[in-house]
């Protein structure tokens, strides 16, 4: 069995190989600059092969990749016939996708409909699935989307305070996003828990960051919204902020509704603050030569993710464990440091030793005598939408 995972961007495309059943990964890659010039950036046999060739469209792009697969050096099957089906990850699936399911006509007319909600995104997904079902038109397709696991979230955690009629009119509510990632690490932490009710905490800290509160494997509320920029600071979003600070921007600037919103979502956020970087490794490179703008964007960064993480404990009514996962999360023990630090009087005791150890593994970094639980759980998304394509699927 495998399992071809494609995650279409506006411009770019990341894919993987997968076995579902070995998690075997039998090639990776990124193609970047579609419909520019094009490159292709393909990991398999222990190697990684980098082409530069013309993309016109994303069609172009699909076929290389395919061709990749299965001729010369990065050859890892003898014919697309060895894929047995196609997992797409898609950003947005609005209320009607609670869980992943095969792509036919109607999916497809109502992720077409939900466009409004993720412009940039689900343009991109759908075109991705077409191409697939044009190009290999024997192979059942399955979406997967990021906004799925927050479908169990209650009304009273999911409406914005405004007019009634906003939602039923035009959708709007928060949705969230990660929520392959927040799945899979939360699944992760309750088998590590072995308890039977559990109370888990889970922060997804990359480029784009969320957190989420997981009770009994179900999402109770998360922090990014209708959009993926409210809530932590990112990158380069600035995540929560006064609604009121937009039109003074509007006015101070000179901006229109376009600008402001990409202002807040390409300028802020650590990039914007720092001034350095989006990239944390550069900001605490910085921070450690003394750069007060640095150490500052570090001090905002921990300050929200720990806000967050002490709202979260209190609407879960307590917290087994709390997780850490995603670049950040996964490799940056100074700012789990900063996050846990002061949590003590909710039992949260991080042993440093264990913090400062870096490896690919799923690892408990709290002492011994810690109430809650601290994990650092590797994500794994493409696994995910390979693992849910394999059960929808199989014959
Ligand atoms: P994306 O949202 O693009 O998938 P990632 O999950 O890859 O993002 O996370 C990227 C972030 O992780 C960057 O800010 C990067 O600086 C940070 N990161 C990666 N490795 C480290 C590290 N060793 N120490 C600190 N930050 C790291």
């Amino acid at each position: 069995m495998l399992v071809f995972i494609l995650n279409a961007g506006s411009s770019s495309l990341k894919y993987q190989l997968m076995n579902p059943t070995t998690q075997n990964v039998l090639a990776s890659g990124l193609v970047e600059r579609i419909g520019i010039d094009g490159r292709l950036v393909h990991i398999s046999n222990d190697s990684k092969t980098k082409l530069e060739i013309t993309m016109p469209t994303h069609k172009e792009a699909i076929e290389k990749v395919l061709e990749t697969l299965t001729t010369g050096d990065t050859k890892v099957i003898d014919s697309i016939e060895d894929i047995d089906s196609i997992g797409h990850r898609v950003v947005h699936g609005g209320e009607y996708f609670s869980k992943s399911v095969i792509v036919d006509q109607d999916v497809i007319s109502k992720l077409e409909e939900l466009i409004p909600l993720a412009p940039l995104h689900n343009p991109a997904n759908i075109l991705g699935m077409k191409i697939c079902m044009d190009l290999m038109p024997n192979k059942e397709n399955v979406a997967v989307f990021d906004t799925a696991f927050h479908q169990t979230m209650a009304p009273s955690s999911y409406m914005y305070a405004l007019p009634f009629e906003d939602y039923e009119d035009h959708g709007i509510r928060k949705y969230g996003f990660h929520g392959t990632s927040h799945s899979f690490v939360s699944n992760e932490a309750v088998k590590l828990l072995n308890k039977k009710d559990s109370k888990v905490i889970v922060c997804h800290l990359g480029n784009g960051s969320s957190i989420c509160a997981v009770r009994d494997g179900k999402s109770i509320d998360t922090s990014m919204g209708l959009t993926p920029l409210e809530g932590l600071m990112m990158g380069t979003r600035s995540g929560d902020i006064d609604a009121g600070v937009l039109s003074y921007l509007m006015s101070k600037k000179d901006m229109n509704a376009e600008e402001v919103v990409n202002y807040l979502n390409k300028k802020s956020g650590l990039l914007g603050i720092s001034g350095i970087s989006s990239d944390l490794r550069e900001i605490i490179e910085a921070g450690e030569q003394g750069n007060e703008r640095a150490e500052l964007c570090i001090d905002m960064k921990c300050k929200r993710i720990k806000k967050y993480i002490c709202s979260y404990a209190g609407m879960l009514e307590g917290v087994d464990a709390i997780c850490f996962t995603a670049g950040i999360g996964e490799n940056a023990d100074l700012i789990r440091e900063k996050v846990c630090s002061g949590l003590e009087f909710m039992g949260v005791e991080l042993d440093r030793e264990k913090n400062s150890i870096r490896n690919d593994e799923n690892r408990e970094i709290n002492t011994q005598n810690s109430k809650t639980k601290i994990f650092v759980i590797p994500t794994n998304e493409e696994f995910v939408i390979a693992k849910d394509t394999y059960s929808l699927t199989k014959a």
